[in-house]
């Protein structure tokens, strides 16, 4: 697999300070696919200065120019598709069709959805006797997971550029060479040197210098809620703007009148896609105490089915803590009925896909963010019942509601305590705000929320 040796600054590849480097596994055979610098505080500090000297020019560069270069991105990215594709399922493992269809498309789309929006947005608004100029926040560092790698990035750079920002990405040190290949593609769109900086390197050490960098003027973070707490701390502190996408524990509440088979099918779907490494999983499911038992059935079933198909997680650790959970839910009294600890392959990171059932709210496996192909079934025994249920978590990211009536799903829905709801498997919506209620999260990503994130205000009185 093709890896820089160096950091993309200042429209460059150039050497990095230090000579420590981070080895990126394949999660599916434990090999070593590739190496990159492993970025120290004085590399965060020349990108950040690379983004700072290019701003005054990027920021005053016409929306309409700025929708070029991001439209020229986008065909960029969808010439490496397939490229993008086998790198994802290189460094996070995942089966090479979900990153076809997932890691490489969904990525397109968002950055489609920018360069439409740079050319259409209204950064001039009327109120009153004023004119109110939306003008970008300033220099963004922006830090990504690995569990939709390049989704991620995108959707923090993409409208940052639209925005007029300029950009210093500290990808996750698990997947760094698909963010060297949109590295390449950033540069190849014609993007002018500075706007776009990244430095590969670990959390606790590039990320957080850049999360403390006194010439970062917003901190874009996408990670667990632990990091996130630290970063919204930092940036308090410094009076920095800060956007937070965090954990979650999602609710997929099927009431009476669903069709139940579909319901639960969909939801297991949902829950082992990405090996149940999707912040917006629908990780609990609630089921009516009359359907209980056949829900149970047909999620089991429906979950065995999958085996090793649907891919390892990222590392050890997070195998290990996975099964920790695992090992939690029987330990604290829920009925296992698919996958456990043993895993279905010996080699690699692999998890069974499990289910648990007899989950009751205040378990552990019912709270906290397992972020591993593993299921909990609740039972419910009225609509107050299960609204309660579901809104019992310090999480509000997303969720799922059916119904026999769409009216009724919906009523429902607006009384859940998060920020994304699909009605009876509604598809996924790159225009759609993204982001969470209570600790999932501050901000929203996606479509013209996601953008404005990027822009602060500017009133001229007349
Ligand atoms: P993580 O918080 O450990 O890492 C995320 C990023 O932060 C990585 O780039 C990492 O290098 C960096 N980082 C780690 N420590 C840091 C520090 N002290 N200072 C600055 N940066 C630091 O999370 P993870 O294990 O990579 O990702 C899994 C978590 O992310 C899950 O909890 C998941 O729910 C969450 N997540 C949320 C969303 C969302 O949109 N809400 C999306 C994806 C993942």
């Amino acid at each position: 697999m093709k890896a820089h040796d160096g950091m993309y600054i200042d429209g460059a590849w150039r050497p990095a300070a230090g000579s420590d480097t981070i080895e990126v596994l394949n999660p599916v055979d434990e090999q070593v696919v590739g190496r990159v610098p492993a970025g120290t505080a004085e590399d965060v500090d020349h990108a950040v200065r690379a983004a700072r000297a290019a701003l005054p020019a990027w920021a005053a560069t016409p929306p309409t120019e700025r929708a070029a270069r991001l439209s020229a991105l986008r065909d960029g990215l969808v010439a490496r598709q397939d490229e993008i594709a086998e790198t994802v399922t290189a460094e996070l493992g995942s089966p090479l069709k979900f990153s076809q269809n997932v890691h490489a498309a969904v990525p397109i789309a968002v950055a489609g959805s920018y360069a439409e929006l740079a050319a259409t947005y209204a950064f001039e608004e009327k109120a009153g006797n004023s004119t109110v100029h939306l003008e970008p926040v300033g220099v963004v560092g922006a830090i990504t997971p690995w569990n939709y790698p390049l989704h991620q990035i995108v959707a923090k750079v993409a409208p940052a550029l639209a925005a007029g920002c300029t950009v210093v990405l500290k990808p996750a040190e698990d997947t760094p060479l698909v963010a060297q290949l949109f590295a390449e593609a950033v540069h190849e769109a014609g993007v002018p040197a500075g706007v776009f900086n990244l430095v590969t390197g670990l959390g606790p050490v590039a990320g957080q210098a850049l999360a403390e960098h006194p010439d970062v003027d917003l901190v874009s973070f996408t990670g667990s809620t632990a990091v996130g707490r630290q970063i919204g701390a930092t940036a308090g502190a410094a009076i920095k703007k800060v956007a937070l996408e965090l954990g979650g524990k999602s609710a997929n509440v099927i009431l009476p009148s669903a069709d139940l088979a579909k319901a639960v099918n969909v939801g297991v779907a949902n829950v082992m896609s990405n090996s149940g490494q999707t912040c917006s999983a629908w990780t609990r499911m609630l089921v009516h105490r009359d359907q209980y038992e056949e829900a149970v059935e047909l999620a089991a079933t429906a979950a065995a089915k999958y085996g090793d198909r649907i891919g390892p997680v990222v590392n050890a650790k997070q195998q290990a803590r996975v099964r920790s959970y695992i090992d939690k839910g029987v330990a604290e009294g829920a009925r296992l009925v698919a996958g456990g600890l043993e895993s279905p392959r010996e080699q690699g990171y692999f998890v069974s896909p499990t289910v648990f059932a007899d989950v009751t709210p205040d378990m552990t496996i019912a709270q906290e963010e397992i972020f591993g192909p593993v299921l909990s079934i609740l039972r419910y025994e009225d609509e107050e019942d299960a609204l309660r249920i579901a809104n019992g978590t310090v999480y509000g990211l997303a969720g799922a509601v059916w119904a026999g009536d769409q009216a009724e799903a919906v009523a429902f829905a607006r009384r859940l305590e998060t920020g994304q709801v699909d009605i009876n498997g509604g598809r996924f919506n790159p225009l759609a705000p993204f982001g969470g209620y209570k600790q999932s999260g501050v901000g929203r990503e996606l479509g013209t929320h996601g953008l404005s994130e990027y822009l602060q205000t500017k009133s001229l009185q007349f």
